[in-house]
């Protein structure tokens, strides 16, 4: 067992949240940790059960009309309670040992900020943070000698197999993808697929933009971006391989041909215990890989056309500066109206496509003001071209 670190967990109620929550159980609760902030978004009863049982100092809940019935659920503990975006920052800037930054989002990228700043490890989930300002957060990272373990499992797998090599004899990495829930769909089929259809991921249990993300692929070009950000490669280094039994979570290749991957069962739970135990390995409650019981793996190319988001990314990406940051806000606008059925799944795409299209790049993301003036349009931009779109469609 490593020393009794301390952690904070920023969106403790989410997926990851959660399955952070299930690997500190395992080894002992608060007995191998000391849980600093536990930081939700609105589920109070949640939140006060998790900040009991892991005896936290602090407990913050984002939404302000849920306060109440977290104060009530925790009256007595002697756990503070907390509300609202400052108290959030607060909590992240409370440098803990390692800071979980699992917030969904570019709502995530402030308090990673703060956390980084306060020099805490940051365990990285929320991807969106690299995605919208990765020169910023590497920039105070290396300011604050903070090091950044990726959780996300791809990079994860990427982090655990490029750490003993020599950075000058990668020659690729292989980002591999499972292909969603819409693999095996006819273009037409997509056109009329549901938001349910598009949250129930095959072979991952996740939050549910992240699993939208997952079924039109955005999630694989967020993580194409985030790994020419966490990695000393360029983007046409980066290759993306569709695997759908998801065991192996990606691969690095080098220059003598040699392939080194990252193989275990689809459960975050093994990714997150690397980042808590790092550098050493500690156990995590997940299933053993059973080899005959996966029998074969599959590999395909992506389809570009079904998938456009691919290559959407790839080109904000090639594109720089601020175009990443612009494309992720699009896509959020864009994925909460599909929630909403205001936009078809295919026109997610289309709109984050046609806001790129109108912004106004130029600048590198490395200041917090561009970063959010380039959100902030680009949601103008994308709330724009769905009402323009629904009206089209409304007068058809
Ligand atoms: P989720 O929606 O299940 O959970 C998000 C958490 O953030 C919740 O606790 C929510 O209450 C909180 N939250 C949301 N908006 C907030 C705000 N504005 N302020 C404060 N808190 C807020 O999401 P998730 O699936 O756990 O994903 C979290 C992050 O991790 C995302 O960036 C996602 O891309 C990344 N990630 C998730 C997985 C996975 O398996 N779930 C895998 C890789 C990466
Ligand atoms: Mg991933």
């Amino acid at each position: 067992m490593v020393e009794r670190r301390s952690v904070s967990i920023l969106g403790s109620t989410g997926s990851i949240g959660c399955s952070t929550l299930s690997v500190i159980e395992s080894h002992g609760g608060a007995n191998a940790y000391d849980v600093r902030a536990l930081c939700g978004g609105s589920n109070a009863a949640l939140l006060a059960e998790q900040a009991r049982a892991v005896q936290a100092d602090i407990a913050v809940i984002q939404d302000e009309t849920a306060y109440p019935d977290l104060v009530e659920a925790l009256a007595g503990s002697g756990i503070e309670v907390a509300t609202g975006q400052q108290a959030l920052l607060d909590a992240a800037g409370m440098g803990a040992d390692i800071c979980v930054s699992a917030i969904a989002g570019a709502a995530g990228l402030y308090p990673t900020l703060e956390a980084i700043r306060a020099g805490s490890t940051i365990a990285l989930a929320n991807k969106e943070s690299m995605v919208c300002a990765g020169p910023l957060v590497r920039r105070e990272a290396e300011r604050m000698g903070v090091r950044i373990l990726p959780v996300d499992s791809e990079h994860n797998a990427i982090f655990q197999v490029l750490e003993a090599h020599h950075h000058k004899a990668i020659e690729r990495i292989i980002l591999t993808a499972s292909g969603g829930p819409f693999r095996d769909f006819t273009y037409e089929q997509m056109r009329r697929v549901t938001p349910e259809q598009a949250i129930a991921h095959p072979n991952w249990s996740m939050g549910v933009a992240i699993s939208i993300d997952s079924a039109s692929m955005f999630n694989k070009g967020l993580e194409l971006i985030e790994a020419e950000q966490l990695f000393p490669v360029k983007s046409r280094q980066i290759e993306i391989l569709v695997h759908p039994q998801s065991v192996i979570h990606s691969m690095v290749g080098y220059s003598d041909g040699s392939i080194l991957a990252q193989l275990g069962a689809p459960d975050m739970r093994t990714p997150i215990a690397y980042a808590l135990g790092w550098p050493d390995r500690v156990s995590a409650p997940v299933q053993r890989l059973d080899f005959p019981d996966v029998a074969r793996l599959d590999f395909e190319a992506p389809d570009e056309v079904r998938f456009p988001a691919l290559r959407i990314a790839r080109e904000a990406l090639d594109s720089g500066g601020l175009a990443p940051c612009a494309m992720n806000a699009a896509k959020e606008v864009a994925v909460e109206a599909f929630i909403a059925r205001d936009i078809s799944f295919l026109e997610v795409a289309t709109v984050v496509e046609d806001v790129l299209a109108q912004f106004e790049n130029g600048v590198a993301a490395d200041s917090i003001e561009q970063v959010i003036a380039a959100d902030g349009s680009a949601r103008r931009l994308a709330r724009e071209t769905i009402r323009r779109r629904s009206n089209r469609s409304a007068s058809a």
